[in-house]
């Protein structure tokens, strides 16, 4: 029996090469004439040339974010905001500039235009992350989904092909997760499915011609796909464990994403063994788990958490948490497995299928 509740987010997608120069119009569309633009210090001249197209409506600069938005970071850029007199925020950028655009936006209701450079997804999500601290917490508010996301492919472009790579296992891993969310809906299972596969045809060509619009524009396509699954149904195990290992060690976003799914995968295969068939044909191969930790290898990626600096110590700390406050999981979350999971995830051992 088909059973579910649905809601649709607004927001407006502009998808297509060249879609960033319609920053301008789209603030006269929000009715917006000062703009606070966004950006990490590594995308600042792209962020100043999107200023100059903008012309007189670029009201500030702000290229200061960083990843999982901390509070200090947003104080300054509130600070900006209100000595510029901004009324919407351009974010440019993946998930840290876009954070940044959200925490300004919980805390003015300013409207926000994003332009992704990555496939983190979190442009489509009512969800923001933020640290203080040292301690990350997430919540859900329909005043931080952005109003506009121009998705332009051009903008993918310079992605070095190992971000390119984690940030694709990180959209997948939303896609997978919304297949078995306990809200999921045919709807957006439809979209999930179409992700995965999406990017596990063009990661391959991606790596060997970064510079392949066509395919740079389709893995966009995913990312969109993806980060709408994100933002409509609830996430797992997965999700929880990265949030633990971003928030606790410091491990990059989308590198920590790639290390961990094939092991998220393969503990809640037992509980979901439709979903995962229906995963495993995105993925070409017969386990998802098995299948992910190959494609992964294959394309030079980082599959152990060692390797991304988290210390061996840590793995007892980060179990403790993970079953802490957990999220819904389809299958129960047993400290033992959960820590076995870890470990193997540390060493970068394949996934216990
Ligand atoms: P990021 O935004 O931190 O970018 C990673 C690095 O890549 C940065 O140095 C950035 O300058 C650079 N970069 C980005 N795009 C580039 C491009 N096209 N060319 C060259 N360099 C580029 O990475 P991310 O993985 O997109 O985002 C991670 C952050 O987003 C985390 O804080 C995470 O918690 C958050 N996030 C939030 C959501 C949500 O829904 N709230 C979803 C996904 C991620």
């Amino acid at each position: 029996m088909i059973q579910f509740a649905y809601d649709a987010l607004p927001s407006r997608v502009v998808f297509g090469l060249g879609s960033r120069q319609n920053a301008g119009a789209e603030m006269e569309r929000l009715k917006c004439s000062r703009a606070l633009i966004l950006s990490t210090s590594g995308h600042e001249a792209q962020a100043k040339t999107l200023a100059q197209g903008i012309g007189k409506s670029a009201a500030g600069l702000f290229c200061g974010a960083v990843m999982h938005t901390p509070v200090s970071v947003t104080n300054r850029a509130m600070e900006m905001a209100r000595s510029v007199n901004a009324d919407c925020t351009i974010a440019l950028g993946g998930g840290s500039a876009i954070g940044l655009g959200k925490a300004i936006a919980l805390r003015t209701d300013l409207a926000q235009i994003v332009l992704p450079t990555t496939y983190a997804g979190s442009e489509m999500t009512p969800i923001l992350g933020e640290t203080a601290e040292g301690q990350k917490t997430t919540q859900r508010t329909q005043k931080v989904l952005p109003e506009v996301v121009l998705y332009d492919p051009e903008l993918t472009i310079t992605l070095p092909a190992n971000l390119s790579v984690a940030s694709g296992f990180n959209a997948i891993a939303h896609a997978v997760e919304a297949m078995y969310a306990k809200d999921r809906n045919p709807m957006i299972s439809l979209l999930a499915k179409e992700a995965i596969a999406v990017f596990v045809r063009s990661l391959p060509i991606l790596l060997k011609q970064p510079a392949d619009l066509a395919r740079r524009s389709e893995a966009l396509y995913g990312a969109w796909l993806a980060g709408t699954c994100l933002g409509a149904v609830g996430m797992s195990l997965h999700h929880k464990l990265c949030h633990v290992l971003g928030g606790t060690f410091n491990l990059p976003h989308a590198e920590t994403h790639t290390v961990i799914l094939p092991h998220a995968i393969a503990y809640n295969e037992p509980a979901e063994t439709a979903v995962m068939r229906s995963i495993a044909e995105s993925v070409g191969m017969d386990s998802p788990s098995l299948g992910l930790y190959q494609l992964s290898g294959q394309f030079g990626a980082k599959r152990s958490l060692r390797e991304l600096g988290m210390p061996e110590t840590g793995i007892e700390k980060a179990a403790s948490q993970a079953t802490q406050n957990p999220y819904w999981n389809p299958r129960k979350l047993e400290a033992e497995p959960i820590r076995e999971l870890i470990r193997k995830a540390w060493v970068g051992d394949p996934p216990a299928t």
